[in-house]
């Protein structure tokens, strides 16, 4: 093909672009080349490294040929775009992966699609041209071939500046990101190349490395995590317009051209992406979800049609005044049901059997999740409620027999026994039991212990994420049980949620649940009591909101959940406080959290106050089936003394 050259050479396999023209940006031919490359030097000795670089001095790839899925989505053909994507991933996640080490010199432009090509290897060079960059919020797309991943794990929050703005790094910010490893001088780099030809081994490199000239990324580090530390687009958008510095200029100008929603995808992803259970199938997973729906749902037709087609570089994007709802976000980035991005060339998903006791306001949308992902899905509930593509059966039994999983979604802790006292003689061995119910941490741990006892796995996975969570599959589980058991579960965890935290043995889960809601209702209160006392000293409450929302007095109730109606984010309280999540329900995990306490003496005056403050509430007040944020018209109606 006279796009690339594909060849071995000595020890190395060598790839080297050689559309220049062009700036080398990938076609849909050229990745499937480099994919058949990868694969036919995997098991042979002959081949020690790979080496892959690119003719030209302006690029080494300046990213995907994207004039054809632009001529394909305008006509209404969306699945050309999805294979394209998903075949371009499967080789990001193959060099990612591979075996052998896989050395990229990156001169001038090496973006987007670029990006996946030159940085997931094991050496990535750089030298004085190098410009990379993840600008693909510019045309209505957010960063993808595995370059969330990298945005995760850069330093701080580099990630989200380097995701909305499309920044371009230097050699010395590129190794600063983690989107390079070592500097190389590029009149060098030819005897680098011949080296790694004649010695299959790239320690020889370490003779050519040098200090990269300086960067600004480490030196705009404090100003960074200062502006991009907002829980979404939006707080970074109000943080961003209160700070007069040239950088946050900087930064709002070259964020105003991009697509708002697909700047607000970026920071959910890298939000959801960082944390313990980051990994590459994940980022390609997630960005699968938005890149598969940008033609037909986000502005990727339009942001071409202004950028390449028309180059009027006005596009009209969605959004393009006032915040982003969240609920759009959640759609672009919902599970795919039964087309996930799949990894390998052939389907490989496992189907399994699973029962679902307990189809409520959680269960019902969880298990159709399962459902919609291709897995067998037998429910019951006593109330006799269904869910979408769950079938229903008459007995507890009978939707636990031959299950490879029985998940159960129960009240309390009372009912998880005695329905786990159904559940578990009627499993297979060697299932797993999964209670996502919030319940206490003996009633897991004794459970869990059952489930031992008669060969069964069990994992107690509480959630956090409310009935939104569980529709749009971004949940987030906090898991206890065995390795074996969470690893048995976690590829349901990810559909169901957007991250799932091993916190230890049998009870772990239930143990961080709730202590991380004794945290959520006393924060919730202090918000709540925060904003009725400025009510009374005459404070705006919209000033309130952005002073606290960006400063010390900032938390997911003031950010994310704001109780007052009409500020911040929509929430539950612009909705005539209904629930979200019930006011008896944050009563039921304080009482979980002072129960525990008791049990291991631990000190939690907080916790113990908030108790009193949602039973006096819920029981005497009137707070029974409003949102647990309902506090603040509360506390506007008392003094001091009432
Ligand atoms: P829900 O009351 O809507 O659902 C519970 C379901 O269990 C009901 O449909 C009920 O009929 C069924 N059930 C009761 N006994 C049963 C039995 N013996 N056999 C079969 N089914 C039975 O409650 P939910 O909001 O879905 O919450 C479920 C769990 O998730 C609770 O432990 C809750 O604390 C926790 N949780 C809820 C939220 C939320 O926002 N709703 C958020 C996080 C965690």
């Amino acid at each position: 093909m006279s796009d690339i050259d594909i060849r071995t050479t000595g020890q190395a396999g060598r790839i080297t672009l050689t559309r220049s023209k062009a700036l080398n940006a990938m076609t849909y031919q050229m990745c499937l080349a480099i994919e058949e490359a990868l694969e036919e030097w995997r098991n042979n000795d002959d081949v020690s490294v790979i080496v892959i670089d690119a003719e030209g001095d302006r690029a080494f790839c300046s990213g995907g040929d994207i004039a054809e899925l632009y001529a394909t989505g305008t006509q209404g053909d969306f699945a050309y775009g999805q294979k394209f994507w998903a075949d371009e991933y499967r080789l990001n996640h193959k060099i990612f992966s591979y075996p052998k080490p896989v050395i990229s010199f990156l001169q001038g432009f090496t973006m987007g699609g670029g990006v996946g090509i030159g940085c997931h290897g094991s050496h990535r060079i750089v030298g004085e041209s190098s410009q990379i960059a993840m600008p693909e919020v510019g045309i209505g797309l957010v960063p993808d071939v595995g370059g969330s991943l990298m945005l995760a794990l850069a330093p701080g929050r580099v990630g989200e500046y380097l995701g909305t703005t499309a920044a371009r790094m230097n050699a010395s910010d590129a190794i600063y990101a983690g989107f390079a490893d070592t500097y190389i001088p590029q009149s060098m780099w030819k005897n680098a190349i011949s080296a790694l030809e004649t010695e299959g081994d790239p320690t020889c490199l370490e003779a050519f490395a040098t200090e990269a000239p300086e960067g600004v990324l480490s030196r705009q580090i404090a100003q960074i995590d200062a502006c991009f530390a907002g829980e979404s687009l939006d707080d970074i958008r109000r943080t961003l317009a209160a700070d007069d510095s040239p950088f946050a200029e900087q930064a709002r100008k070259m964020m105003a051209r991009n697509a708002p929603l697909s700047m607000a995808c970026t920071v959910e992803m890298i939000h959801r992406l960082r944390g313990p259970s980051l990994s590459m199938e994940k980022a390609l997973d997630l960005e699968y979800r938005f890149t598969s729906r940008a033609m037909e749902h986000g502005d990727f037709l339009e942001g071409i049609r202004a950028a390449i087609i028309d180059k009027d570089r006005q596009p009209k994007w969605q959004y393009a005044e006032g915040d982003v709802p969240a609920v759009a976000v959640a759609k672009m980035l919902a599970p795919l049901g039964k087309n996930p991005l799949s990894l390998t060339q052939e389907t490989d998903m496992n189907t399994f059997n699973i029962g679902f006791i307990g189809l409520g306001n959680m269960g019902a949308p969880m298990a159709s999740n399962l459902a919609a992902a291709g897995h067998r899905v037998t429910g019951f509930d006593t109330a006799g409620t269904t869910a979408k593509g769950v079938e229903i059966s008459a007995t507890v039994e009978a939707a636990c027999a031959g299950a490879d999983f029985v998940f159960t979604m129960l009240p309390n802790g009372a009912i998880m026994r005695a329905v786990s006292a159904q559940v578990l003689p009627a499993m297979k061995k060697g299932a797993t039991l999964v209670d996502c119910s919030t319940v206490d941490v003996d009633s897991a741990r004794d459970v869990g212990a059952q489930a031992a006892s008669i060969g069964i796995g069990f994992v107690d996975a509480p959630v956090s994420g409310g009935v939104g969570g569980a529709a749009g599959g971004t949940l987030t589980f906090m898991a206890g049980g065995s390795d074996t058991a969470f690893a048995a579960a976690s590829g349901l965890f990810d559909i169901m949620g957007q991250k799932a935290v091993h916190c230890g043995g049998a009870g772990a889960g239930q143990a961080a649940k709730i202590c991380n809601n004794m945290i959520l209702g006393a924060t919730m209160i202090a918000t709540c009591e925060a904003f009725a006392l400025a009510d009374k000293l005459g404070l705006d409450r919209q000033k309130m909101f952005d002073v606290a929302s960006t400063s010390s007095g900032s938390s997911w109730s003031m950010n994310t959940y704001c109780p007052a109606p009409g500020v911040g984010p929509k929430t539950p309280a612009d909705n005539g406080y209904a629930p979200g999540f019930a006011a008896e329900l944050m009563l039921k995990d304080l009482g979980l959290s002072q129960q525990a306490a008791e049990a291991v003496d631990a000190d939690t005056p907080m916790g113990a106050l908030a108790r009193t403050l949602y039973a006096r509430f819920v029981e005497d007040e009137d707070g029974r089936g409003k949102d647990f944020s309902a506090m603040l018209p509360r506390f506007e109606k008392r003094g001091r003394d009432s």
